[in-house]
């Protein structure tokens, strides 16, 4: 678990700390502003850059701690009524139900909120929010597959892409929120002849992250991979010229543009439910879906930005548009953990 933000979070020191930032800012209005605490278990490096953004618009000091998911869920659990945290970030809707369901997030209404960020990407009550969205993409080598052999996730469990296939494990969020998303198309019969169809098909035992695969089928370790589109944004600017190489013989596919649309998962964040800051923390996750904030989103992360006014960067942009699966994020979501359980009887490891 890393801590960023410039002092460990506790009780006992709020009192100095307030004191020192009065110094430091040299008047009352940080005392005004106060603080936010977030926890976040997204995992990119930009995302310092709109906590600073924060800061400098709002004066509201953010103290962050980063850990990995499901640890900041149960930590926070621990934590209970004196839990310091005010906001929980995440990635995937799969986490933020489950967060739901642990009871540390709590509804919050917001005008804003509920106006800028498409209903399917947020829940109902206002538990959390999706700020960014990522669609879940086919990756295919340029030399070995053409795009018009390409159409659908549920193609890609037939024979005819058997040893061609490569997908991360299923122990990962992303793929039980894709598996989730066939689960409520097609029903858990189905859902488990399609995951046996994924793992009969695979080119190698899944190994590694989203990264990995795209690099395996510009390798020509397999023909197509599954990956969120901003690991390919990443990869096409990246400053190393041999992982821009690479990116350069894949190209992407939106999948189920004739039917329901591509699963597209989110990013988002959710008030805690012992928030000490309930105000700030609104603050900020209105702040996350404003446009400096999603320009941010877009520009140094790849991601998609759920306030339409901001275009997605043009590397993004360049892969057009395409329909995505209206499914409510907290749909597949509740349907991680059967998703995974039929995963794992299918034999995807
Ligand atoms: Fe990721």
């Amino acid at each position: 678990m890393g801590m960023i933000g410039r002092r460990a979070l506790g009780r006992g020191a709020l009192g100095v700390v307030i004191g020192t930032a009065l110094l430091a800012l040299g008047g009352g209005s940080a005392l005004a502003a106060g603080e936010v605490n977030i926890y976040s278990s997204r995992h990119y490096d930009s995302d310092q850059l709109l906590y600073d953004a924060f800061e400098k618009e709002t004066g509201i000091r953010v103290n962050l701690i980063e850990g990995k998911d499901d640890e900041l869920i149960e930590r926070m659990k621990a934590e209970g009524r004196n839990s310091p945290a005010d906001v929980l970030v995440a990635v995937d809707a799969g986490r933020l139900w489950r967060a739901q369901e642990a009871g540390i997030l709590q509804p919050v209404s917001s005008d804003y909120l509920s106006k800028t960020i498409p209903p399917q990407y947020r829940e109902k009550d206002g538990h959390w929010f999706g700020l960014s969205s990522r669609a879940r993409v086919i990756i295919y080598n340029k030399d070995a597959v053409k795009p018009e052999e390409l159409s659908t996730y549920e193609d890609l469990a037939d024979p005819k892409w058997k040893d061609r296939l490569l997908i991360r494990s299923s122990t990962n969020v992303y793929n039980q929120s894709l598996t989730g998303s066939i689960l409520a198309a097609h029903g858990p019969e189905k859902t488990e002849e399609w995951a046996r169809g994924i793992a009969a098909n695979l080119a190698r035992p899944p190994q590694g992250g989203d990264t990995d695969q795209i690099l395996a089928v510009a390798a020509g370790e397999g023909d197509v991979a599954i990956s969120n589109t901003y690991y390919f944004g990443r990869m096409l600017n990246s400053d190393d010229p041999k992982v821009k190489a690479q990116a350069e013989k894949v190209g992407v596919f939106f999948p189920n543009q004739n039917d329901r649309g591509t699963h597209v998962n989110i990013s988002g964040a959710g008030v805690a439910a012992h928030a000490p800051n309930k105000a700030n923390a609104i603050k900020f996750i209105e702040f996350l879906a404003g446009p400096e904030a999603q320009k941010i989103f877009a520009d140094a992360n790849y991601e998609y930005p759920v306030l339409s006014s901001v275009p997605p960067h043009p590397t993004v942009a360049a892969w057009g548009e395409f329909t995505a699966d209206k499914l409510n994020a907290a749909e597949y979501g509740r349907n991680n953990a059967e998703a995974l359980k039929i995963m794992d009887r299918a034999g995807w490891k």
